[in-house]
């Protein structure tokens, strides 16, 4: 493919804005193959409407004058929906991947990238494909793709052993994680670990009494705790914020530790444990912030805990919105999804780091792989770049523009309870949780404490993520 020239550039330039200011039934669904993160992001500052990427294959909505524009300087482009309905798309991913018959429940499925389809459905449609075992996620109206200057401190931090975090990872603790996990997937506290629990998002207590808690829990740290309520197809969820404020002039600064709390199963109102999927999860956070938070650091840290993300990432879509929204410079998010299955044998402790190809995230995963290194934890992690998946809460992140990671059991060494009654403690492998519980400990704890090598950009946060943010113009038009 032939490497965008200034003029055709301009030209390009010129078809896009003209166009893009005009929202309209003629706009198409587009799929266009690029070559490399420098062409994403020319592609989006150039003011394409930028759905989603993978690693050479972006989704975007596109009039006819931008499409022969895009043709004109060198771009393979396909037409895939010629009347495109801009709120209607969603990733898909049946499971397994070679029993597509759920799709059917879409108006619309359109082979994208490896595995993941897109496909074209109404909220009703949407809750179908994920009752019959698709996961989905919801594509914004356009999205944000991270500042050219990589926001991450992970760039700069020289990972070192520190007697100091060693400590840090010491300190997990195997009870506590298990206690969190049995309390998550049980419905009725009361009874220690039946097995019997419920998290669906649409349950009618099973996930109240689990947001209350983690809220109690983290409260019970001395932190501080927020619901952050959202509508999804007028029902009412809420996300659980817990934030250690940082100490001093770099405060401003944001790192996330997240899991999503909400479960899904063949019976979800009346047994989805979600053991690990994702109490797991959930436990970690909790874990680390118990440690995390008897310490001081120079950044601010939060631990969230996602409603919603088995209809779609509807959580961490509202907040990364909102974040986006306040200016929150979010430097790095580490999100936590299935941290406990591995079959044994070959107990090979094999786990999957997916950061994509932005050049920040991978920074970030870096900084996790270092911490499993530098720690010797007994993981053997796989850094995802280009095949990274975006089935996870992760993903809303990078949809707004904010480096982030997802650690994730191995793939190729699936949980056979996924999203099943069976997905119990009984059926975990704690062991990999508490490695993985201490490498987001020795992580968060040094990303955090790192000191900046360039000073705080004077206040008005919003500035630099809404200037990357504005380019996408059709994002504020009607
Ligand atoms: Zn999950």
């Amino acid at each position: 493919m032939r490497i965008v020239s200034a003029l055709a550039a301009a030209l390009l330039l010129a078809a896009l804005l003209v166009m893009g200011i005009n929202a309209g039934p003629e706009s198409r669904l587009i799929i266009v193959y690029y070559d490399g993160w420098e062409q994403l992001r020319q592609l989006a500052s150039l003011g394409l409407q930028i759905l989603n990427y993978q690693g050479d294959v972006l989704a975007a909505l596109s009039y006819d004058e931008q499409i022969e524009a895009l043709r004109r300087v060198g771009f393979p482009v396909r037409i895939v929906d010629p009347a495109a309905e801009p709120q209607a798309y969603y990733l898909a991913y049946p499971y397994p991947a070679s029993d597509r018959s759920a799709l059917c429940e879409a108006e619309a499925a359109y082979p994208y990238a490896s595995d993941v389809f897109i496909v074209r459905a109404t909220p009703a449609r949407a809750e179908r494909l994920a009752l019959r075992g698709v996961d989905i996620v919801k594509l914004p109206r356009s999205i944000a793709l991270p500042s050219p200057q990589p926001m991450t401190a992970a760039l700069q931090a020289s990972p070192a052993y520190s007697p100091a975090v060693q400590a840090m990872v010491d300190a997990v603790s195997p009870t506590l994680l298990i206690h969190h996990v049995c309390k998550l997937q049980d419905r009725d506290q009361l009874t220690y670990c039946n097995e019997l629990g419920t998290r669906f998002s649409y349950a009618s207590t099973g996930i109240d009494e689990a947001a209350q808690y983690l809220y109690d829990e983290h409260r019970g740290l001395g932190l501080l705790v927020m619901y952050d309520p959202f509508l999804h197809n007028s029902t009412p969820m809420t996300n659980v914020v817990a934030e250690l404020p940082g100490v001093g002039p770099d405060s401003n600064h944001v790192y996330v530790l997240s899991a999503h709390y909400d479960s899904l199963s063949e019976d979800p109102e009346n047994v989805a444990p979600g053991a690990d999927d994702n109490a797991s999860g959930c436990a970690a956070v909790l874990e680390a912030a118990r440690i995390l938070s008897q310490h001081e650091f120079s950044h601010t840290i939060r631990f969230i805990h996602f409603a919603g993300e088995e209809q779609g990432l509807f959580g961490s879509a509202h907040y990364a919105e909102q974040a986006l929204q306040r200016g929150d410079w979010i430097d790095g998010v580490v999100n936590l999804d299935m941290i406990a299955f591995e079959s044994v044998p070959p107990a090979d402790h094999i786990v999957e780091i997916h950061a994509g190809t932005d050049p920040s995230s991978l920074a970030l995963a870096d900084a996790f792989i270092g911490s499993i290194l530098d720690y010797g934890l007994l993981l053997t992690p796989q850094e995802i770049g280009v095949g990274a998946t975006w089935r996870a809460d992760h993903s809303s992140f990078w949809s707004r523009g904010y480096p982030a990671i997802l650690g994730i059991e191995d793939f190729d060494d699936f949980n056979p309870h996924y999203h099943g009654a069976r997905d119990t403690l009984a059926n975990m492998n704690t062991q990999l949780m508490v490695e993985y519980t201490k490498a987001a400990v020795a992580t968060i704890a040094e990303l955090a404490s790192s000191h900046r090598s360039s000073p705080t950009p004077t206040p008005t946060p919003t500035l630099a993520p809404l200037r990357m943010y504005l380019p996408l113009v059709n994002e504020n038009s009607h």
